[in-house]
């Protein structure tokens, strides 16, 4: 921002109205003063899929968090489950990371992005329209067999994995079902970008 000066022409967007052509007005030390002149495109629609993810270590989660807006996530919910060692998220570093990904991206919509919640109370409520595709590195179908029409999640441990309990309290969830994404235990990371994608290139539009 700090190379551009009066009269340059910007991209803006704000996750609601889309994206918007603006002409800088004045540069002063903090602030920057804009005229907002034509929309360019509104605020594109994302599928309807939450990634339920379980916070992993800094460095790793803003990767995540990139790849998420990337990806077309509309909303992220954080779970924290018995071997989660994260306890606590700065949302505000991984929306810093999203608005960055957007940016590279040409997104104009945002993921939501939840407080974390413990999975027990999160499946205790789970939504009865939402299918809950849990990533199991135990095995699965594939991911092809598992999407359906409508509302989904997309369920991934932390670094050690779910315990015998959890896995059992997923999988009796009317609305879950047992995906595998190979026969490799990938990162934590790795599965939730490679879970989305393959969801999004089966029911992404
Ligand atoms: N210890 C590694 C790490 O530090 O990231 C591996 C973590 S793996 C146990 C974390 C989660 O990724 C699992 O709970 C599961 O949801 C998902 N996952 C990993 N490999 C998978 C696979 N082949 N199929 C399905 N899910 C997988």
């Amino acid at each position: 921002m700090m190379r551009l000066k009066a009269g340059d022409a910007i991209a803006l967007f704000d996750d609601m109205s889309g994206e918007w052509r603006a002409v800088i007005e004045q540069v002063g030390k903090r602030a920057v003063a804009v005229r907002v002149e034509q929309r360019m495109r509104e605020r594109e629609a994302v599928p309807d899929l939450w990634l339920v993810a379980a916070p992993i270590k800094k460095g790793r989660i803003d990767w995540v968090a990139e790849k998420a807006c990337e990806l077309g996530v509309a909303r992220w919910r954080p779970v924290i489950t018995r071997r989660t060692i994260v306890d606590r998220l700065n949302l505000d570093r991984l929306r810093a990371h999203m608005i960055e990904a957007a940016e590279q991206c040409e997104r104009t919509a945002l993921p939501i992005l939840d407080e974390p919640v413990k999975l027990s109370a999160m499946l205790r409520d789970w939504p009865a329209d939402r299918a809950l595709i849990f990533a199991d590195e135990e095995g699965g179908m594939p991911m092809a067999e598992a999407v359906k029409p409508g509302p989904a999640a997309i369920l991934i441990g932390p670094e050690g994995g779910f315990t015998d309990e959890e896995r059992a309290a997923i999988l009796a969830v009317p609305q879950a079902v047992g995906v595998s994404l190979g026969p490799r235990i990938l990162r934590a990371d790795t599965a939730m970008a490679a879970a989305v994608a393959l969801w999004m290139g089966l029911a992404g539009d």
